[in-house]
């Protein structure tokens, strides 16, 4: 019964992600250094709505929907990768290199196999400790985290120009830290946090690219994470939702 409604949970969120990827470009492709520049290109093209539909191209940003399921453990990528293959969508798994080969871990030939067949894999970094968080590190701590972890995607042969930054949290050092080594920073919930109906807001324009917000999956009503969806939709707005899929308190928040 419980797995029951997890996966017409699942579904439909599902089902909204691939609605809004048909209507949208993958924004991690073209997430530039420059956040200016992006800005120059949409906010100006947008103005005139007619004029947006009629010469709408590959290089127009547009709505977009991303599902960034965090970690790497095993059971959240048993639970979503079916799925995400029965509905043709594409998920986005943010990777812990240090837990590569650890229990309850995925593993690098996994890991590998999922990105050949098509899914964004992005970094977590490789510590990860709890204990001891980016924000706690100092700069020289913090490149040292990041140099390996990048070391190991190119062993592998994946790209790790975005981040996920572990616990999410970013200050003007760290901020700093990651421009030198990503494309893009992505954090928490930042803008709205009311637990009574959701966690987090789209990204709008101009895209901060180090300070790149998400949605929480287990912390926001499904009516939330809908509306949330359709603002993006009207707005050329760029949703992320997180999961941590192998320990979420799914059935019951998500059922309200
Ligand atoms: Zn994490």
């Amino acid at each position: 019964m419980k797995k029951n409604n997890i996966n017409i949970i699942l579904t439909s969120l599902l089902l909204c992600l691939l609605i809004v990827l048909l209507l949208g470009n993958k924004h991690f492709n073209k997430v530039p250094k420059e956040p200016n520049k992006y800005k120059e290109i949409t906010i100006q093209n947008n103005k005139n709505k007619e004029d947006k539909n009629k010469n709408r191209d590959k290089n127009q940003p547009s709505s977009s929907f991303t599902w960034i399921d965090d970690d790497g453990l095993q059971l959240a990528i048993d639970r979503l990768l079916p799925l995400a293959k029965e509905l043709d969508v594409k998920l986005t798994f943010a990777i812990i290199t240090s837990r590569f080969g650890e229990e309850k871990f995925v593993s690098k030939d996994a890991v590998q196999e999922i990105y050949n067949e098509g899914f964004d894999i992005i970094d977590h970094g490789y510590a990860h400790d709890n204990d001891y968080r980016p924000t706690e590190m100092n700069e020289e701590e913090l490149r040292k985290d990041l140099t390996k972890t990048k070391e190991i995607w190119e062993e592998m042969g994946i790209p790790s120009n975005h981040h996920v930054i572990p616990f999410g949290a970013n200050t003007p050092t760290t901020e700093k830290v990651y421009y030198d080594y990503f494309d893009s920073a992505i954090m928490t919930s930042i803008t709205k946090n009311d637990p009574e109906e959701g966690i987090g807001e789209p990204n709008y324009l101009p895209l901060r690219n180090y300070r790149i917000e998400r949605i929480s999956y287990n912390r926001s009503s499904l009516e939330y994470i809908k509306r949330q969806i359709d603002n993006a939709a009207k707005n050329n707005g760029w949703v992320i939702i997180y999961s941590h899929m192998a320990v979420d308190d799914y059935d019951e928040v998500m059922l309200v």
